[in-house]
């Protein structure tokens, strides 16, 4: 196909915070599908917090990213010419071939998308990746009972948002934090049931006031202190939902962990952690869960997008500082 794709780069490894210069932008001709391979021309890609450690060079439970290669991660798009029997020039196809504007498949890891069933930006948020890991998280691993207290950090993002939603679905009350008065307010929207600005008030002490006798679960997205804090407050059989630690993937040197981790003894408090691509084999069963909840408003979502693919670096960046309320992606293309 006449044309050129952009597509970015990761050039260097960050220590610390990341910056722009770590990326660079670069042109390539659109390239034509060989036999058994579809063309396809994305309308969104993800910017994840998982794609900070996987910058780094070091082998965790996937692979660092190649330098001098474009990143790769979830993306949706629209096959524009198809040499494959199983796909066909207009089908929505979910894939993860990331960050760029064309993505040339041979046709592992794509999956068809019903854009007449939900816009096609959810399949990389409330009904894709994201809302699968705040579904498999509470219910699998948090496995709450009604009448429980559920305490979930990053609740104004992507995971977070859908978590604390579906633990007030399973009767919970609800306390979300998150770093702007902005991001509190939606979550007051959304029906959590007590809010704090982690920025202007320490996790401890918004605990001690929100929840004074103890919380039952802990769904965490960010580490440090509000790990600490959770484990303080957690009550006998308390259960963490160990999903992410943001606030630590930009360390240059490893910090201390909780300093009061002797309570998981003393409390028989359980911390689990998991990987979502492992538990695949339950997603078509959260797939049809979420999206009646979705169609129902029983689960709401927003995205934040960032317009050209120039602007990726910012966006991830962006997404690193929280500047970002629900879903953050970046358009790069039509999607309709
Ligand atoms: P989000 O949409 O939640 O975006 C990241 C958010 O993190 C920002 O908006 C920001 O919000 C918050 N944040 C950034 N720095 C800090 C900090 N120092 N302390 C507290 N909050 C911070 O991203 P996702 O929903 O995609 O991911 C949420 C978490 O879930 C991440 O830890 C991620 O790694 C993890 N995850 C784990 C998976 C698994 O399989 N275990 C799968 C998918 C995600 P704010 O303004 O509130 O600071």
């Amino acid at each position: 196909m006449d044309g050129v794709s952009r597509e970015i780069r990761l050039v260097a490894r960050p220590r610390g915070f990341p910056d722009e210069d770590l990326f660079e932008v670069a042109e390539a001709p659109i390239p034509d599908p060989a036999e058994g391979q579809v063309l396809i021309r994305n309308a969104y890609f993800s910017v994840d917090p998982y794609m900070r450690p996987r910058m780094n060079d070091v082998r965790s439970y996937v692979a660092p990213f190649t330098l001098g290669e474009a990143m790769t991660g979830g993306a949706v798009g629209r096959v524009a010419a198809s040499r494959s029997s199983r796909y066909a020039e207009g089908d929505w196809v979910l894939h993860q071939l990331g960050w760029r504007e064309w993505a040339l498949s041979d046709g592992a890891a794509l999956r068809r998308l019903d854009p007449d069933a939900a816009p096609v930006s959810t399949s990389l948020g409330v009904l894709g990746m994201p809302g699968f890991t705040a579904w498999y998280g509470i219910f699998a691993l948090g496995r709450p009972q009604e009448g429980e207290t559920v305490l979930v950090s990053g609740a104004a993002g992507a995971v977070g948002s859908a978590a604390g939603q579906m633990a007030a679905l399973a009767g919970c009350r609800v306390i979300g934090s998150a770093g702007s008065e902005e991001k509190l307010a939606w979550l007051r929207e959304l029906g959590f049931d007590g809010v704090f600005n982690y920025r202007e008030q320490k996790a401890r002490e918004a605990l001690a006031e929100l929840a004074p006798d103890g919380i039952d679960i802990y769904f965490d997205n960010v580490g440090g202190d509000h790990l600490e804090a959770a484990i303080g407050s957690l009550r006998t059989h308390g259960r963490v939902v160990a999903c992410g630690s943001i606030s630590r993937y930009n360390d240059a040197e490893p910090a201390a962990g909780p300093r009061n981790m002797f309570m998981v003894v003393t409390k028989r408090i359980r911390i689990e952690g998991f990987i979502i691509t492992d538990h695949y084999e339950r997603f078509g069963e959260f797939a049809g869960e979420a999206a009646g909840w979705v169609r129902d408003g029983r689960l709401r979502y927003r995205e934040t997008i960032v317009d050209g693919i120039e602007n990726a670096p910012k966006a991830f960046l962006g997404l690193l500082r929280g500047e970002n309320i629900g879903k953050m992606l970046v358009q790069v293309g039509p999607d309709e």
